[in-house]
């Protein structure tokens, strides 16, 4: 039985390509990554798979940019518009992708995909090159055979954003034999401001759920949305070292967005605070800390809007991600409400090559942030009118 890492190194002859794709995107990547595979066997091979899976997937996407489509390496998709919190400041809730209203009284345009239609939209997806799915919500352990979705395309990185307290002992048993899943937790900082934001006990939970996951050798790490409440909490390198210790090996920190969705008929609706969001010195101070974190310690750092900038501004509409809703409507991200495609009767390539998403994506100007979080929530009447000249509707449930 091999027993040390070395000996796992000398034995695979290919640790190698996993390390040079990873520090293809980022050496922090591998210094981080490559040791932690390592360390958790079942993974080595997994590693190689998909490091080799993400070299054939790049040149699916260079071969289609080539012939003039614009294939994203990632698909965020909304599996289920359930949710088992109804937390303070849910973009989800803003935008009409969650809708916990019971499913009986459903009607067609409410209907929320099935397995069968989301293996479908990852199988047309992954042939035309892309490599990792963020899979978000709602609750995605709400959603029935998740797990046993993302193991049906084992040459696939699967990526859990979960609130923690939604996994059942059958996903803990089952998180324990997985080779291509990662589950990042949120939390939003002390357990005073998890709990206040997401309800009594969250916190604990969310932690219980790290530490279990460390236990069966999963990826994990914490995702947080970073307002002018909690950013100093963040600053603090004993407040991170914490989370390393509970095994986290990504932090993911992403601005607070008011999201004030607008329907085509000009009226608002979700309620949010724009006095939560950081002003443009405190991004600054935020973010020079982090990129110090990144660069010295054991933790993958992630900081959105800041990160987008190396890939020349927001990187939605099929630049670096798309989004598709729990109804199946593929959507520039997360945070818009406008679709022109459902990928339960269209094409992701028909998606892709939308005249929405085009136009979102030759208005270079809309993927600049404008000191604000998020670029296209900074050009709100530009994307309106975009939207209204395309024929795109709102894909906002509550209103059908
Ligand atoms: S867990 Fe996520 S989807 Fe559910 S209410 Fe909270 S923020 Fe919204």
């Amino acid at each position: 039985m091999l027993t040390t890492v070395k000996e796992h190194a000398n034995r695979i002859k290919s640790p190698g390509q996993m390390k040079k794709v990873l520090d293809g995107l980022d050496p922090n990547m591998s210094r981080l990554f490559v040791p932690w595979v390592l360390r958790n066997p079942r993974y080595i091979r997994a590693g190689i798979r998909l490091a080799r899976s993400y070299k054939k997937t790049e040149k699916l996407r260079r071969e289609a940019k080539e012939a003039g489509l614009r294939v994203p390496p990632f698909l965020i998709l909304s599996i289920t518009s359930q949710c088992n919190l109804s937390c303070a400041g849910c973009y989800a809730a803003a935008v009409g992708t969650l809708d916990n209203r019971p499913r009986t009284e459903c009607s067609d345009a409410r209907k929320t995909l099935d397995w069968a239609q989301w293996y479908d939209i990852i199988k047309d997806a992954s042939e035309l090159g892309v490599f990792g799915f963020i899979i978000a919500g709602g609750e995605p352990f709400m959603f029935r055979g998740l797990l046993e979705l993302c193991e049906s395309f084992n040459d696939r990185f699967f990526i859990i954003l979960t609130n923690g307290t939604a996994l059942t002992r059958t996903d803990h048993k089952r998180l324990r034999s997985t080779k291509n899943v990662a589950v990042i937790v949120s939390v939003e900082g002390s357990e005073e401001t998890t709990d206040s934001r997401r309800g009594q006990g969250v916190h604990k939970q969310a932690l219980e759920t790290l530490t279990r996951l460390k236990s069966s050798g999963v990826p994990t790490g914490i995702s947080v949305t970073i307002t002018n409440e909690n950013y100093r909490f963040w600053m603090q390198k004993k407040n991170l070292d914490h989370y390393v210790k509970l095994g986290i090996l990504v932090g993911v920190f992403i601005e607070y967005i008011p999201v004030m969705a607008e329907n085509l008929t000009g009226d608002t609706c979700g309620s949010y605070d724009k006095t939560l969001m950081l002003s443009p010195a405190e991004r600054e101070e935020f973010r020079s800390r982090v990129l110090e974190y990144r660069r010295r310690n054991k933790l993958y750092v992630i900081h959105s809007p800041g990160d987008e900038d190396y890939f020349g501004g927001c990187v939605s509409a099929g630049r670096g991600f798309a989004h598709v809703t729990p109804s199946g409507d593929l959507t520039a991200c997360p945070v818009s409400n406008l679709a022109t495609h459902n990928l339960s009767n269209t094409s992701f390539r028909e998606g892709l090559a939308s005249p929405l998403f085009e136009a979102i994506r030759q208005n270079e100007h809309l993927l600049t942030n404008e000191d604000t979080p998020c670029a296209l929530f900074g050009h709100p009447n530009e994307v309106q009118e975009i939207a209204r000249s395309v024929g795109a509707y709102t894909t906002d449930t509550r209103e059908v």
